[in-house]
């Protein structure tokens, strides 16, 4: 097996990861979003997250607001508000990098290879065609063509009109 050069992977493993709660799904402090966190969007039910370890460019982490392990657990009013943020982040992405396609789902338990198994997220992985899906599988090996804070700034002010 081939041993490429993967930072993000190490800082994760290493817990260098700068992270100052418990829970990355629960942001410290109240703002509605937050760049050093990573944090696009925060309500009474959702958060919304860029995913700092991504699988490519504008990976995202949708979670409910409740520190819980799995969907089974989601109330009415967080599945819908879940779902509907799942929509929404969708759409955002579709406009601002244009992929060709998504994989938009959760992996419940470390079984299932959930990295933080005890609070349910949904990841949202936009797709372009001829991108490393098969690299990424086989070998946890990704390239990131643009800056995580970069794509940040792209998606922060539309994330904030969803605001209202
Ligand atoms: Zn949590």
């Amino acid at each position: 097996m081939k041993t490429l050069w993967t930072p993000w992977r190490m800082e994760h493993v290493l817990g260098k990861a700068p992270k100052t709660s418990g829970c990355i799904f629960e942001p410290d402090g109240h703002a509605f979003a937050d760049k050093k966190q990573l944090l696009l969007y925060r309500d009474t039910l959702v958060v919304v997250l860029l995913n700092r370890y991504p699988y490519c460019n504008g990976h995202l982490l949708v979670a409910p607001i409740r520190h819980i392990p799995c969907i089974t657990e989601l109330s009415q009013q967080e599945s819908a508000a879940v779902m509907e943020m799942i929509k929404k982040a969708t759409a955002l992405l579709s406009k601002h990098l244009a992929p060709d396609g998504f994989n938009i789902g959760c992996n419940i338990g470390m079984i299932a290879g959930a990295g933080i198994a005890d609070h349910l997220h949904f990841h949202i992985v936009p797709r372009w065609n001829g991108d490393h899906n098969f690299i990424t599988v086989l070998a946890d090996t990704r390239t990131i063509p643009e800056h995580i804070e970069i794509t940040f700034d792209r998606l922060a002010p539309d994330f904030l009109s969803l605001n209202k």
